[in-house]
């Protein structure tokens, strides 16, 4: 007998009414104008046109393509991390080309190791000890490293006193891959966005996924030792750590990638090709580091 009052009161005119009412309310003023005037009967078949703008156009759903489809959806549900908003603020460079640091973040056969600390500082959520002040983890925000100022993120992979040595070490071997390069891009930038970000797209004559990897190796050195220093209090000297860490993933990826996986032509491609910092004499790789 219960059930049966349910479905009596689930089918009640007056519910339907009432829920019809509520559903009017919340609907497009253009709609509910649809409703009334249009007098749908099922019996009769008819097509609905529904339209969508999409890159300011207006063009019919159904000639969409699934492409197009989760590009818009995903403009409609998709917000944009804070981190560009953060980055933007620290240097003059556009989100269009924040946007696409992801592809430098991500790079398929990049160490998981380099992977997870690039998505940390692309997402500008380094523990740098500010924030873990500000988090009240830490009383104290000074970078451990020099013991002068406070440690932001800038600070930390930058501005640090202690980096202006390997900054130098770095700016020079960046202006060796970039020598006789003939092209517009390198007048253009700027080396403090380079080094935290990579390089965005390609450039003639530059091996851009292997600057962006010895750049992921580079910060990953930087922040490592600031951690021996700060948990272990122990020091190392990151140009040779720089050196060692570099030319440790560079011959494990030219044994798996050569050898195991007979991938050969992505081993050239990326490590190879316009670099006189990495070649290979006789199958055996040589740095010049
Ligand atoms: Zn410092």
């Amino acid at each position: 007998m219960q059930g049966t009052k349910n479905v009596t009161n689930h089918c009640d005119i007056n519910s339907i009414v009432k829920r019809y009412n509520t559903l009017k309310v919340v609907l497009p003023k253009e709609w509910t104008e649809i409703i009334h005037k249009n007098i749908h009967r099922r019996n009769v078949s008819r097509s609905i046109n529904i339209n969508v703008i999409f890159k300011d156009k207006l063009s019919e759903f159904s000639m969409c393509s699934t492409k197009e489809l989760y590009l818009l959806l995903t403009s409609k549900l998709c917000q944009h991390p804070i981190c560009y908003k953060k980055w933007t603020e620290v240097f003059e460079i556009e989100e269009n080309d924040l946007c696409k640091v992801w592809k430098n973040v991500n790079f398929y056969w990049k160490p998981s190791i380099l992977m997870d600390l690039d998505f940390k500082i692309a997402h500008y959520c380094i523990f740098t000890n500010s924030k873990l002040m500000t988090m009240k983890l830490i009383n104290y925000n000074v970078c451990d490293v020099c013991e002068k100022e406070v440690e932001n993120i800038t600070h930390l992979f930058l501005l640090c006193s202690e980096l202006v040595e390997f900054h130098l070490f770095m700016q020079q071997k960046l202006s060796v891959l970039f020598d006789n390069v003939d092209s517009d891009k390198i007048d253009n930038l700027v080396y403090e966005e380079v080094f935290m970000f990579g390089l965005f797209g390609s450039i003639k004559g530059v091996n851009v996924s292997f600057v962006n990897f010895m750049l992921s190796v580079v910060r990953y050195c930087i922040f490592r030792r600031r951690n021996l220093l700060k948990n272990l209090n122990s020091n190392v000297d990151l140009i040779r750590l720089f050196k060692y860490t570099v030319k440790h993933y560079i011959t494990y990826l030219y044994e798996y990638l050569c050898d195991a996986r007979c991938m050969r032509n992505v081993f050239e491609k990326h490590f190879l090709k316009n670099n006189i910092l990495v070649q290979e004499t006789e199958g055996v790789i040589t740095f010049n580091f």
